[in-house]
């Protein structure tokens, strides 16, 4: 049973955040759908989510890709189709929650960014340490030896479908992983070791319900790291976040950058 609560958190809890955050040095970040949310991009699950409307899609997307990439690929050159999702995540821009996120990465706080979002937001607003689990659609990557590359990057010809790798000849695919596809097994490894070095694990705008993504805060509880959680609804880590900021990212997140910097020059 899901409670909303609207508004930002009281103050003390953004300051004991705040306070957490600046003695931090290794900080690992797993953020979802919801840090996107500001951006105009509607999340999947939770209140308004396109899942939450339209129920979930078929889940055998990876094998149909595989049954067939020639057709998969034909279908990308027909006319663009109007999906509003796809719409939504065209005109999106990195939101004010993005923009914090950066400046905590310069402060020498966060140390590695987990992100499920395939929006490329958190790379635009200029975040270097990033994990993109789900990958990214503005990429491409090889099947088989798991190469990426920016779609732009790449000339894929409509009589030579489907395009192939000219590293090891597997075949390409858009970088998004489909559902029942694997997570490339190097991903999940730099995510793994960036959380064993954790000192605070910060969960944003994540359902936390999708795996293998939501294993990375269950692994920092259980070697004691404490974890903080920013989201408007309540998910399976909240009773567990030792604090659950619940709000909207994009606000909550320059509120604690205000706090830290007050702490900050309390310093000099
Ligand atoms: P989700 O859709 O399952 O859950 C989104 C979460 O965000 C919910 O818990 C919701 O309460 C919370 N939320 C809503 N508004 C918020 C706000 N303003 N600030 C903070 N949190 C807010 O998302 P998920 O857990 O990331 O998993 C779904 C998968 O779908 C992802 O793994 C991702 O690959 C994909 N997806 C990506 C995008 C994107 O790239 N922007 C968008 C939708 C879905
Ligand atoms: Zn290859």
């Amino acid at each position: 049973m899901k409670t909303k609560q609207s508004g930002l958190p009281n103050l003390s809890e953004l300051k004991k955040v705040a306070e957490l955050l600046s003695r931090s040095q290794n900080t690992v970040v797993l953020a979802g759908a919801g840090m996107s949310k500001e951006s105009g991009i509607p999340t999947f699950r939770g209140e308004g989510g396109l899942w939450t409307i339209n129920g979930e899609p078929p889940l055998n997307q990876y094998e149909i890709f595989l049954d067939n990439p020639k057709q998969w690929w034909a279908e990308k050159f027909a006319p663009a189709d109007t999906d509003s999702f796809a719409t939504a995540l065209d005109q999106s821009k990195p939101n004010q929650g993005h923009h914090a996120l950066v400046q905590l990465e310069q402060l020498g706080i966060i140390s590695h960014l987990i992100t499920q979002n395939v929006d490329d937001l958190h790379r635009q607003a200029g975040q270097l340490s990033i994990t993109e689990i789900h990958g990214n659609r503005y990429w491409i990557r090889c099947i088989t030896c798991n190469s990426r590359w920016p779609k732009k990057s790449i000339m894929i010809q409509q009589e030579f479908l489907p395009p192939t790798c000219e590293l090891c000849s597997g075949i390409l695919k858009s970088d998004t992983v489909m559902f029942g596809e694997p997570i490339p097994p190097n991903l999940l490894e730099t995510c793994h070791n960036a959380t064993q070095k954790a000192d605070l694990f910060l969960t944003i705008g994540t359902s936390a319900i999708v795996y293998p993504a939501a294993q990375f805060p269950i692994m920092a509880l259980e070697k004691d790291i404490p974890l903080i959680e920013i989201n408007p609804e309540i998910t399976p880590l909240s009773e567990f976040a030792l604090i659950s900021l619940k709000g909207p990212s994009g606000q909550i997140l320059p509120e604690i950058i205000k706090l830290i910097s007050k702490i900050h020059s309390r310093k000099v």
